[in-house]
């Protein structure tokens, strides 16, 4: 899902959008309205809303921020009361959405990650976080592969969204754009993204519950890249923003878990 923004001003008959999976409208009720959200997405959706109210009380306020859980049907974010039988009532919103727990504050911090590949094998870290060529201010890795590499799960979760229609590649992050990718929701909130995977070379489909250490695709270095490389990143997802976190991979047997250092090699031993 990407963020969409919408302004809805209109009087109460044409009040529904939808878009994805994510459908806002709203009910009748004895005083007045009830405006619902449906959220067929695999993870929770977080939508702000301001309202603009002729006649009407909002019982959650005018302007809010609402997380409605995953796969809920109904939901109820705020009831319309009238103020005046006598008078007309009108009402609309504007309207911003996307997936995630935008107030997600608590995730967990001290989760052992694997090192996204198979196990035995060994890759380089090319650029860590806030890396000069291509990360700066993200938390990124970059793990130089050839193409063809198998990917794993370096946590578990469930297959949200994937990109693997591309094929082009050039080095200037306008080609961001083009870039592939495989996105699993955590079960802390977070996120991981596994990019730049070769076309057509998601091995999961969305929905897929996948665990930690499974074959979930193929590297390759489609998008805005230098070379061939996985870039893997952790986040958590504000309504605007991803916001991307440090975390700590299992390197070695009886090691304890590190952040990766760029320009070191690591291999996968759980
Ligand atoms: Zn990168």
């Amino acid at each position: 899902m990407k963020i969409f923004l919408s302004i809805v001003l209109c009087t109460v008959s044409v009040l529904t959008y939808a878009q994805d999976n994510f459908k806002l409208y709203y009910e009748e009720t004895n005083n007045g309205f009830k405006l619902l959200a449906d959220n067929d997405e695999y993870t929770p959706v977080s939508t702000q809303i301001n309202l603009k109210l002729e006649n009407l009380n909002s019982s959650n306020g005018n302007s809010n921020i609402y997380v409605v859980p995953a796969k809920t049907k109904k939901y109820t974010l705020t009831e319309l009361n009238v103020i005046d039988r006598r008078k007309r009532v009108k009402f609309g919103f504007e309207s911003a959405y996307n997936y995630g727990d935008h107030t997600l504050k608590k995730y967990n911090k001290d989760f052992e990650y694997y090192l996204p590949f198979e196990k035995g094998a060994t890759f380089w870290l090319s650029q860590g976080y806030n890396g000069a060529v291509s990360h700066k201010n993200e938390n990124a890795l970059d793990f130089k592969m050839p193409v063809g590499t198998k990917i794993h799960a370096a946590r578990g979760g469930i297959v949200v969204d994937i990109e693997e229609s591309y094929s082009k590649r050039c080095t200037n992050p306008e080609c961001a754009k083009y870039n592939n990718f495989i996105v699993i929701y955590h079960d802390d909130g977070t996120f991981a993204e596994y990019t730049h995977i070769k076309k057509d070379g998601a091995k999961v489909k969305v929905g897929d519950q996948v665990k930690i250490g499974q074959l979930i695709g193929y590297s390759g270095e489609v998008g805005w890249a230098t070379g061939p490389h996985l870039h893997f990143i952790v986040f958590r997802q504000t309504i605007t923003d991803r916001i991307t976190l440090k975390t700590k991979f299992l390197i070695g047997k009886g090691k304890e878990a590190i952040e990766l250092i760029e320009k070191e090699q690591y291999t996968r031993a759980y």
